[in-house]
């Protein structure tokens, strides 16, 4: 493996590494969340059930090593800082690797859009889009 392609998978491991927090925290919520409904009253019992201890500790696991705000916010600024040395499409191809073309070329052509807008611009009506955007896309492509 060269030294360019070994930079290139450090990265992709790095920006994977903060999309799982994101994702597997977002939706260990809604699974603990589903669990306990399993067993309704008896689910929000610490006496019955360890439910309400693992999903206070999810809730927790959001906030901490950054939240999920500024977690977004590296990504973005991530890929727009490599972009020189390596391209938003050849890293979205890359973390796909296997993902049909058709596939790969959409999620392509949304970053390539949002990357164009104001996501971490300054605070207005588009950056809002944009960065409301920006949560989707990256929860789809993980
Ligand atoms: C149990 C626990 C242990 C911790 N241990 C450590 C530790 O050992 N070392 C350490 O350094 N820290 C530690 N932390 C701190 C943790 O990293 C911070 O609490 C976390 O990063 C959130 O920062 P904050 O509380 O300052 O919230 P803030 O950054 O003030 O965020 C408040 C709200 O504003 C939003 N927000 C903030 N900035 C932006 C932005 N740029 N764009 C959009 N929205 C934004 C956030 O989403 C959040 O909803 C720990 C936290 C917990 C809960």
């Amino acid at each position: 493996m060269t030294a360019f392609t070994l930079r290139k998978k450090l990265f992709n491991l790095r920006e994977l590494v903060l999309l799982q927090k994101i994702c597997a925290t977002n939706e260990g919520a809604d699974i603990l969340r589903e669990a306990i409904s399993v067993f309704a009253g008896n689910g929000v019992m610490e006496e019955f059930s360890s439910l309400p201890k693992i999903f206070r500790d999810v809730v927790v696991n959001e906030q901490w090593e950054r939240h999920r705000n500024f977690l977004l916010t590296q990504i973005y600024r991530d890929i727009q800082r490599v972009s020189g040395w390596y391209s938003p499409a050849a890293f979205v191809a890359s973390v796909l690797d296997g993902a049909s073309q058709k596939e790969i070329k959409k999620f392509n052509e949304q970053l390539e859009d949002l990357l164009q807008r104001p996501v971490i611009g300054e605070v207005g009506e588009a950056s809002i889009d944009a960065a409301i955007e920006w949560d989707p896309f990256l929860h789809f492509l993980f």
